[in-house]
């Protein structure tokens, strides 16, 4: 696993054509921005480490996309070797033959410093195009990169495909891939979470990134869209609540490439009040929201009935918590 260097979180890398959707990616998914107002956004121009205060703080390199990488200008071996996952964005609604040469020629020059990376693109845009299209589009850019590839002689690289849009929960999800493949803690988190479930007799829990709305690990039973969609929703109303009423989480500053310094998370990380919120839904199911540290929230989906032991939630939420810190230090 490629880390920051005196980090312990993942570097994440974010390049693709100018306007394929980078900015507006970043801004959604780290900066809360709504959707539309990606329209006005600037394009990318140059290379911008994105400070992201989430407790993973994965960095988004958000690379222009006119880079030439044999002009010399760049350390490669810097941008690449300490990299966990290069995301590639490619616009899904423009023509992507010239993105693909790019995204080809990337994935050879980074097989020189990092043959580890993890290459992970994103079909963009998608929200324009119909289900068929979509996927016709995939297969398309699949057929088209393992070729050429292959043809190189480069036909070991493991690339893996999401198809995205900022306009519904797909970016999210796909960044919850990303970001758990880069997670050497992700079995010992599912199987507290599993644990947890269990005990309390819980439908579905998740634990998120709160800034993001990224989940970092879920219990093993399946994601349905409905239940991460109404996680992350709720989110964002709790969110929206303590921003007006609750503590300070503070604000994340902008470094660029050549200030490359890293934070660590500090202990204080863990000291913060403990917040949960309840709510009841019409279809008899309970949602339960419990911060887990500054970054880090519980979310669990529960019948009513399961809800009434309230204590014993409440107990195994505090060994669950207790267990994650052990963990976390465990890996610092
Ligand atoms: P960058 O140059 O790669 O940073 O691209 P921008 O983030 O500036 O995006 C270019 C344009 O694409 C903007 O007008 C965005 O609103 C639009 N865009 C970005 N993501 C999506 C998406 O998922 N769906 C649609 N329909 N448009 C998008």
């Amino acid at each position: 696993i490629s880390r920051v260097r005196g980090s312990p979180r993942p570097r994440l890398l974010l390049q693709g054509q100018r306007r394929s959707g980078k900015s507006s990616i970043s801004s959604v998914v780290f900066h809360k921005m709504p959707p539309t107002e990606t329209l006005f956004l600037e394009s990318t121009t140059r290379i911008q480490k994105e400070p992201v205060n989430s407790f993973m703080d994965f960095q988004v390199w958000d690379f222009p996309g006119q880079i030439d990488y044999n002009d010399g200008t760049f350390d490669l071996e810097a941008i690449f070797s300490d990299t966990g996952a290069l995301i590639y964005v490619i616009d899904a609604q423009d023509e992507y033959l010239e993105a693909l040469t790019r995204l080809h020629q990337t994935i050879i020059t980074i097989q020189r410093f990092n043959p580890a990376i993890n290459i992970e693109v994103f079909i963009h845009k998608v929200d324009g195009l119909s289900d068929d299209f979509k996927l016709d589009t995939q297969r398309d850019i699949v057929q088209r990169t393992t070729d050429e590839l292959a043809d190189l002689g480069y036909d070991g690289v493991h690339i893996n495909y999401h198809l995205t849009s900022i306009y519904d929960h797909s970016i999210f999800e796909a960044f919850s891939k990303v970001i758990q493949k880069l997670l050497p803690e992700l079995g010992t988190l599912e199987n507290l979470l599993n644990g947890l479930v269990s005990n309390c007799r819980i439908e579905k829990a998740f634990l998120f990134d709160v800034l993001s709305k990224i989940y970092v690990a879920t219990d093993s039973s399946p994601v349905d869209v409905q239940s991460y969609e109404i996680c992350s929703d709720y989110i964002d109303v709790v969110l929206d609540m303590t921003e007006i009423y609750g503590y300070d989480r503070g604000e994340a500053e902008v470094t660029t490439v050549e200030e490359n310094k890293s934070s660590t998370g500090s202990t204080d990380d863990w000291s913060l009040p403990d917040q949960s919120s309840v709510m009841k839904l019409q279809n008899g199911m309970v949602l339960f929201l419990r911060e887990i540290n500054k970054f880090l929230a519980l979310i669990c989906i529960m019948r009513k009935e399961s809800f009434e032991k309230r204590g014993l939630i409440d107990y195994n939420v505090q060994v669950f918590q207790q267990a994650l810190e052990r963990v976390f230090e465990l890996h610092r």
